[in-house]
């Protein structure tokens, strides 16, 4: 028995040595015997131990002298080729280095022997997170890992002294050569097969002046993303498929305006043909092709109407934070609520819900509800899963008053998350590499102990009861969203829509059996995610999943522009600018519309896309086309690549409004408010 328990650690030990050994065997035999001299490099390929960011299994192969295989069907390079690539980089030492690529986090480790920073982008989520807590675990503080599309670079900390691109493209991304300091080298494997490149040294000699070098032939992975690869398949990708571009033809044109059903003002416009149509639907989902576009906002305000009026639609619910929303719900139900002390609609981007539209809406809401009797009154409600504290605060809030013990284990269990308050997603990421304990456990262990006093509680106010709640589910989400983060944009965003869709049935569920609800939210939310390349990306939406639960119940309303000018910001919690939308490029549904305005001289109409399916309408437009898509932030001028998708809009949506021409919303300025009772829900 002691023997056998002994034996583990020393064969841990024999191995260590030998994997020292093997280790200067490589360098000796696979590196300097090929002719690679640098000092830097031999010594750094020294000391990284290379068998760790291995899979168990393959650590006995870690010294060969080949690639090996990791997870998501990636590699680590050679390790012959890594020296090489990093001696074409010439470091000196001390230099900031960006590397596209991380896979299994080995060449930055082999970077950061030498440079001072490390900056190194990876794709694919899984590696990331791996590649992320293995650097860390073994104690590389210089190695900075980000999960994004790394074709674009890593703006934030440009400009670099040197950048090697782990992954062959077809060509040198824009991006990376701007990322460039004057004197730097970018690495890169490039080639017309994405399987076999020509390994090119670029060297930013100027402002714009650039000196490209051939220095081997290679064999990497494809690198993928917008300034790369559109797949592994570059043929058969759409991306590929799209870029050829293509006007509409004439027949497509004046089949379209064929179909229009034009209208000049909101006022004016007549929707019965479009009511008719929602029919008995009980959700009706309203979306926007924009966070910033007045006509989107108006339109559905007038729709909203109509609808509340004639077919007695019971709630809103808007992309938007519960407890925000709540907010705006208090005061068009006319509740009396204590005023709270925070603002509601006051993080990034403040505009997309603090506007003169929004406001018209909520006055007109809160008028219409006056009349009524409370059970009546038509609400107003959040989908959306950003205010963790406010969440927690509401919580706390109200257990305080219905219960003050509960609200005492309350603080305990929610206190877990507090030291994160300024800045959630810092929480995802400690958590995930275990230097921070998970709060997974706690959130969910207030959630069910409110679900538990159901009955006590509700009998009080079943409202407020629900609205706790919500909050408690939404915390719950929340968390999971900032850990999950860190696994890639696929995951969290499922995770949201999903959350944006139980809410709203949850919600359906409160107002009782025969209850509609009318949603305001971005054509990417609302529109069917099958129908569009999210759904290659394995990415679902609000609009999916309402479609799989109520089928013909759901009516959807894509809404479209060709230029004008928008509210959007630059960059992620920037100011919000008042920017021109460029007219839509060709192979976009937008050109084709924007064609059929010119032509029928008629630059606003509702188009009944569906078509249940058949028609010359539904022909022209069920072939794949371009979509443009501006959220909160716009840049117009990679806007080909960050902006347009590809999607089938007849399967997308069942409606669609085109505004040839569109305008800027006019966001609240705080100041004006001054004066309003402090119940206004957009007042501080
Ligand atoms: N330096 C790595 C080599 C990994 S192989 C190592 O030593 O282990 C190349 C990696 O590039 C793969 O993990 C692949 O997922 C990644 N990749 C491909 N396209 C990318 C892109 N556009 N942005 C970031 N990473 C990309």
């Amino acid at each position: 028995m002691s023997d056998q328990r002994h034996a583990p650690s020393q064969d841990k030990q024999s191995k260590t040595l030998d994997f020292s050994a093997r280790r200067r065997a490589m360098v000796h035999n696979q590196i300097a015997a090929r002719g690679v001299e640098s000092e830097h490099v031999l010594k750094a390929m020294e000391r990284v131990p290379r068998e760790q960011f291995l899979p168990e299994h393959m650590q006995e192969f870690a010294y060969d002298d080949t690639p090996l295989p990791i997870e998501e069907g990636q590699t680590i390079s050679q390790p012959y080729i890594v020296a090489f690539m990093t001696e074409a980089l010439n470091l000196e030492g001390g230099e900031k280095v960006l590397e596209i690529g991380t896979g299994s986090g080995y060449a930055a480790a082999v970077l950061s022997e030498i440079a001072s920073d490390v900056y190194t982008v990876e794709r694919l989520g899984e590696l990331a997170v791996t590649a992320a807590a293995k650097l860390s675990d073994l104690g590389y503080r210089n190695v900075h890992v980000l999960h994004a599309d790394g074709t674009r670079g890593w703006p934030e900390h440009a400009p670099y002294d040197a950048i090697i691109v782990a992954a062959g493209g077809p060509e040198v991304p824009a991006s990376l050569k701007r990322q460039l300091k004057i004197g730097g080298r970018l690495v890169i494997p490039i080639g017309t097969d994405p399987r076999a490149q020509e390994l090119v040294r670029v060297t930013r000699v100027g402002d714009d002046a650039f000196e490209s070098e051939d220095i081997a032939d290679v064999r990497f992975v494809p690198l993928v993303g917008e300034e790369g690869w559109a797949s592994g398949r570059p043929q058969s990708s759409p991306r590929q498929r799209t870029r050829r571009s293509a006007d509409p033809d004439d027949s497509a044109i004046s089949t379209v305006r064929e179909f229009s059903e034009p209208f000049d003002s909101m006022e004016d416009a007549d929707l019965d043909a479009l009511i008719a149509r929602i029919g008995d639907a009980r959700v009706v989902l309203l979306g926007e092709a924009t966070h910033g576009t007045s006509e989107f906002y108006r339109m559905r305000e007038r729709l909203s109407q109509e609808l509340i009026l004639k077919k007695g639609f019971r709630f809103i619910a808007i992309e938007g934070d519960w407890p925000d929303a709540a907010r705006v719900d208090h005061y068009v139900r006319h509740f009396e609520y204590p005023a709270s002390e925070w603002t509601a609609f006051a993080r990034f981007p403040t505009w997309m819900w603090r506007n003169r539209e929004v406001q018209s809406f909520v006055d007109w809401l809160r008028d219409y509800n006056e009349a009524k009797q409370p059970e009546q009154r038509v609400a107003f409600h959040g989908l959306d899963l950003y205010s963790l504290y406010t969440s927690i605060r509401s919580v706390l809030t109200y257990l305080d008053d219905v219960d003050p013990e509960a609200a005492e284990t309350a603080r305990e269990r929610y206190g877990c998350l507090t030291p994160w308050q300024s800045d959630p997603a810092t929480y995802g990421r400690a958590a995930l590499t275990g230097r921070f304990r998970s709060c997974e456990d706690p959130v969910a262990r207030m959630l069910s102990s409110l679900l538990e006093r159901r009955h006590a509680y509700a009998l009080r106010n079943g409202d407020r009861y629900f609205d706790a709640v919500q909050n408690a589910k939404l915390v719950a989400n929340a968390e999971r969203y900032y850990r999950i983060m860190y696994y890639g944009s696929r995951a969290s965003w499922n995770l949201r829509d999903r959350h944006m869709f139980e809410t709203l049935t949850s919600l359906l569920e409160f107002y009782g059996a025969n209850s509609k609800t009318i949603v305001w939210a971005h054509n990417s939310h609302v529109g069917d995610a099958l129908a569009t390349e999210m759904a290659l990306r394995g990415e679902h939406n609000l609009g999916q999943l309402c479609r799989a639960e109520f089928g013909r119940g759901v009516y959807t309303i894509g809404f479209g522009t060709d230029h004008g000018q928008v509210a959007a910001a630059s960059n992620w919690d920037g100011p919000m600018e008042i920017k021109t939308v460029r007219p839509a490029v060709s192979n976009s549904y937008e050109r084709l519309f924007h064609k059929a305005s010119q032509a029928g001289n008629s630059s606003r109409f509702l188009l009944n896309v569906a078509q249940n399916g058949k028609s010359d309408l539904y022909n022209v437009l069920g072939t794949p086309r371009l979509e443009r898509a501006i959220g909160v932030i716009y840049s117009p001028e990679t806007e080909l690549a960050s902006h347009y998708f590809q999607a089938i809009l007849p399967k997308q949506f069942d409606d669609y409004f085109w505004f040839d021409e569109t305008s800027a919303i006019t966001p609240l300025d705080t100041k004006e408010l001054e004066g309003l009772p402090d119940t206004y829900p957009f007042g501080v």
